[in-house]
């Protein structure tokens, strides 16, 4: 085949040419090339070339015995489930709210990174390494998280967590997370 004819092979669709059944999720599906001119299902004006075509197993029986240039079982990746999209999504979203109150280092902000860690820690993205005393007498404990991305450490002081501001924390999430555009809500639906 030459080059060019190569170039005008369209990339494969994601419905059967004939009857409209969806290919992409099939994870294969028969794909043929036949001459523009002679296509079993006509889709342009343009009959110069070559066609390729798309079909569904049905479908190709029905055609497999019609002049084809090439025949082979095109594979395809399976598109990822939106639902999995929106974890990384809401994944990372967490990790930078994390990590910008985090840089911050203010105080205030204990119940919100302890909180924010243990979420991260839900999520599969921080783990969680150890519990060490603070750094002198009174200080609060210290629990240690590894970042399971970058395998950074981060420490964040054991705070008691004040109901009412736990309220109030949960909320800033959710409203942080769906002013990032992501679709899913933290802790409730997992
Ligand atoms: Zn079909």
């Amino acid at each position: 085949m030459s080059k060019e004819m190569y170039l005008k092979i369209a990339r494969p669709q994601n419905a059967c040419v004939k009857c409209g059944a969806p290919l992409a999720e099939a994870g294969k599906h028969p794909s043929a090339i036949f001459s523009a001119s002679n296509p079993v299902v006509e889709e342009s004006e343009d009959d110069e070339g070559v066609l390729r075509q798309d079909f569904c197993p049905v479908c190709w029986d029905e055609v497999r015995s019609t002049d084809y240039f090439s025949f082979w079982l095109a594979r395809r990746e399976k598109p990822r489930p939106r639902k999995i999209q929106n974890r990384r999504e809401r994944n990372t979203t967490l990790l930078s709210y994390f990590d910008f109150l985090y840089q911050q280092g203010n105080p205030d902000n204990a119940q919100h990174l302890y909180f924010l860690a243990h979420l991260l820690m839900k999520f599969s993205v921080f783990k969680w390494v150890r519990t060490e005393p603070g750094p002198g007498d009174g200080a609060p404990s210290r629990v240690v998280f590894r970042n399971t991305a970058t395998d950074d450490f981060v420490t964040v002081d054991e705070v008691a967590m004040d109901e009412e501001r736990l309220v109030t924390i949960k909320r800033e999430v959710d409203e942080y997370l769906s002013r990032a555009g992501g679709e899913a809500k933290p802790a409730e639906q997992e």
